[in-house]
């Protein structure tokens, strides 16, 4: 079991794709370990995305997300971090493959509806960031 975290960006929720995007992991066998939803900051979106601080677009990547509120969810199962990227395409909604979330809903890279965590690393510094233990709740067999 291995477990991810993922968000419907600013976008995604204005466009009212937070079922939507749950329910493409639910399909997939993907479970929902833990749920909320809340605004970043500026200053939270920045240390969030951090490892982007050098990027060109980590300025305007750092307001979108901290555009309007979000949905975070810890998804759970087996190869979680690889499935749930599949299921949201390229970063580029113009590179994404037919059927994913990106082909299927963003407008543009910066309003890609969904981030989902890159690595095992990524995931064991955004999860924390968003959830305590006691949030987690590990999906029992
Ligand atoms: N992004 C952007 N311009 C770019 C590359 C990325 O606005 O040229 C945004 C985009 O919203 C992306 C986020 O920055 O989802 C994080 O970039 P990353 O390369 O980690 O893509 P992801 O892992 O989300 O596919
Ligand atoms: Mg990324």
């Amino acid at each position: 079991m291995e477990k991810t975290l993922s968000i419907v960006k600013p976008d995604g929720v204005k466009k009212n794709l937070i079922g939507e995007v749950m329910g493409r992991f639910e399909q997939k066998n993907l479970r929902i370990a833990a749920l909320k939803m809340l605004k970043l900051s500026k200053e939270e979106a920045m240390s969030f995305y951090a490892v982007h601080k050098d990027k060109p677009f980590y300025d305007s990547l750092t307001d979108s997300i901290s555009a309007g509120p979000i949905v975070v969810m810890v998804v759970e199962g087996n190869d979680a971090i690889s499935m749930v990227r599949k299921l949201m395409g390229a970063t580029n909604p113009k590179d994404a493959a037919p059927g994913t979330i990106r082909a299927d809903f963003a407008s543009d890279i910066e309003h890609n509806i969904v981030h989902g965590s890159d690595s095992e690393e990524s995931a064991s510094f955004e999860i924390p960031f968003f959830f305590s233990l006691l949030e987690i709740h590990p999906v029992v067999a």
